[in-house]
């Protein structure tokens, strides 16, 4: 998206549903690019937060939706922590990513949603990722078999990469965490992304 020519879309129904799923006012934001700023990985988002804010102001759905910046939030919070005007960037970010997949989207790259899922896949087995196994299962799965394998030993000889999983001693504190955000999902399924445009 060009974003020095964006045409805001008045029939657009995001910006409310966005309000809702995260509880923060979107007109609250005054474009000072503070978010974007301190963003560790803004550098890897076609739209930096400052532009999320402001293509959500606008409506742009379409856009929004096809971008890989949501996905590329680490949800660090260093965007809210800086906003001067107290919005939780964070939670507008995992907003779209909640709308994303109420409308059964998945990540534009289809190598961020791979990643995401064999992510929570091992936090869900074994209480936290196992760092071997998620670049095993990505590299196998994505296509790219050879990814990265040159950091392997280096890696291992500084203890970086365990062969076994770690021990989670609250694997069951883990997996209510994943329960509450299935429950977060189901109520946000019912507040509704009915009537997106
Ligand atoms: S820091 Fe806050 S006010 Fe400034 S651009 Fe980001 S969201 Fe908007
Ligand atoms: S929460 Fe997301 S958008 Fe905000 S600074 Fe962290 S990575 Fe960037």
């Amino acid at each position: 998206m060009n974003t020095s020519v964006i045409t805001p879309d008045p029939r657009s129904e995001l910006r409310s549903i966005i309000e809702r799923l995260s509880g923060q006012r979107m007109s609250r934001c005054y474009q000072c690019g503070k978010c974007t700023a301190g963003c560790p990985t803004a550098y890897a988002m076609d739209l930096t937060p400052r532009q999320v804010m402001r293509a959500i102001q606008f409506g742009l759905k379409e856009d929004l939706m096809k971008s890989r910046s949501y996905w590329m939030c680490v949800f660090c919070q260093t965007c809210t922590a800086r906003c001067p005007q107290q919005i939780d960037i964070a939670a507008v970010m995992e907003s779209l990513r909640l709308l994303s997949g109420l409308e059964g989207r998945m990540p534009v790259d289809r190598e961020i949603g791979l990643f995401h899922k064999h992510f929570l896949t091992l936090v869900h087995r074994y209480g936290r990722v196992w760092e071997v196994a998620l670049g095993g299962l990505y590299n196998l799965t994505s296509g790219h078999p050879m990814a990265s394998v040159s950091l392997l030993p280096e890696m291992l000889s500084r203890g970086k990469l365990p062969l076994l999983p770690h021990r989670t001693e609250n694997l069951k504190e883990i997996r209510d965490i994943f329960e509450r955000a299935a429950e977060v999902e189901r109520r946000a399924a019912q507040v509704g992304a009915k009537g997106v445009a």
